[in-house]
């Protein structure tokens, strides 16, 4: 019973400017040395994101909310999403068939994670994904990300590449000020295969 009332106490959903954000889990494939959760804050704006238990379809939908109210809906917390690529799905399904717009933040290394091609599992479920690619090499990727998985920085781009067939709308993404990280690199590699680049600005979600 504590546990239950702790969940429902966590933020599961949150608002920032216009968009819903929802929060499914706080387990994460990379470590990155940069995030707020490894420098002691689990606090993004003034919502604190620690789950301490992972909610459940049904609670999700109901802190969703009316989806007609915003923009867009984008799993995005301190956790991977895809982590829980069932639940993201199914959710993600159903609040589409509700009028939203869909939109997954993600480190892109779901397939190397679930061990086959998820990507064709989008198709139809997400408008838009926004994949953390952090850097334009593998030793810089490994610095900053501190992968679990060995070739993570290789498989986030084969699922950047085989995503595009699925989902209309492919976004990769660097952060600009972390030692090494080259932005017009980043930019060209991203290109490269087809996605649109975004610079990203540490601290600053979305
Ligand atoms: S993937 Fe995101 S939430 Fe996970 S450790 Fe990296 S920055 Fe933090």
């Amino acid at each position: 019973m504590a546990e239950r009332i702790l969940a429902e106490a966590a933020t599961i959903a949150y608002t920032l400017c216009g968009n819903r954000y929802l929060n499914i889990t706080s387990r994460c494939t990379l470590r990155c040395a940069f995030c707020p959760k490894f420098n002691g804050s689990w606090e993004v704006r003034q919502y604190e994101l620690r789950l301490r238990e992972e909610p459940s379809v049904e609670e999700i939908i109901a802190a969703a909310g009316d989806p007609s109210q915003y923009r867009e809906v984008v799993f995005c917390g301190l956790g991977e999403p895809t982590r829980r690529l069932e639940v993201m799905l199914e959710i993600a399904e159903r609040l589409r068939g509700a009028g939203a717009r869909i939109r997954v933040n993600t480190d892109g290394l779901a397939s190397l994670v679930h061990g086959r091609d998820v990507t064709p599992e989008f198709a139809g479920r997400v408008d838009a994904v926004s994949i953390s690619m952090n850097a334009q090499d593998e030793p810089t990727y490994d610095r900053h990300c501190r992968p679990r998985h060995p070739d993570s920085f290789s498989a986030m781009l084969e699922f950047s590449e085989r995503i595009q067939r699925y989902v209309p709308e492919v976004v990769m993404t660097a952060i600009d000020g972390l030692p090494g990280v080259d932005i017009a690199a980043c930019r060209r590699l991203a290109e490269g295969i087809g996605a649109t680049f975004r610079r990203r600005v540490l601290d600053v979600v979305g």
